[in-house]
């Protein structure tokens, strides 16, 4: 189906998050209101994540927009990927916070960006162009994995 993109109301922003995490392109933002999230969507060819059924009512294609059912984000992101039977991820890939592809960088230039420790014991490392912030994919990056359980 080509790359996939998703717009996520304000009311599921960790899902979002996780949802980067895999490397999916997640538009969040945390406030925005029913008429400018379905423009975007639209216009941006995204699928709804929301928990609002006024949005869900609006948009009746369960492949165009999603009603997310449960308040935890584990079984949110369960449903999202069955939904879309998505089993593909490129973990890291992704900004967490503004949701831009990661460039990968070389150790050296991330010297004074990450703590000592993270540069001592970390070697791959990628940065945002968008807002500059690194990303590592060390024990922090496991463990947010193993806890997804996925
Ligand atoms: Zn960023």
């Amino acid at each position: 189906m080509g790359e996939i993109k998703f717009a996520a109301d304000a009311m599921v922003g960790k899902l979002a998050r996780w949802m980067r995490v895999l490397g999916f392109d997640v538009a969040y933002w945390k406030r925005i209101d029913d008429d400018e999230l379905i423009r975007i969507a639209e216009a941006e060819n995204r699928i709804i994540l929301t928990r609002d059924t006024g949005i869900a009512a609006r948009r009746p294609d369960t492949r165009r927009c999603v009603l997310i059912e449960s308040d935890h984000y584990k079984q949110q992101l369960r449903q999202v990927l069955d939904a879309f039977a998505l089993t593909e991820f490129h973990v890291f890939s992704r900004c967490l916070e503004c949701n831009t592809l990661l460039e990968t960088v070389d150790k050296e230039a991330v010297f004074e960006r990450v703590p000592p420790f993270v540069y001592l014991t970390q070697d791959r490392f990628a940065a945002c162009p968008s807002c500059g912030r690194v990303f590592w994919h060390g024990t922090h990056a496991d463990q947010m994995l193993a806890r997804l359980d996925i």
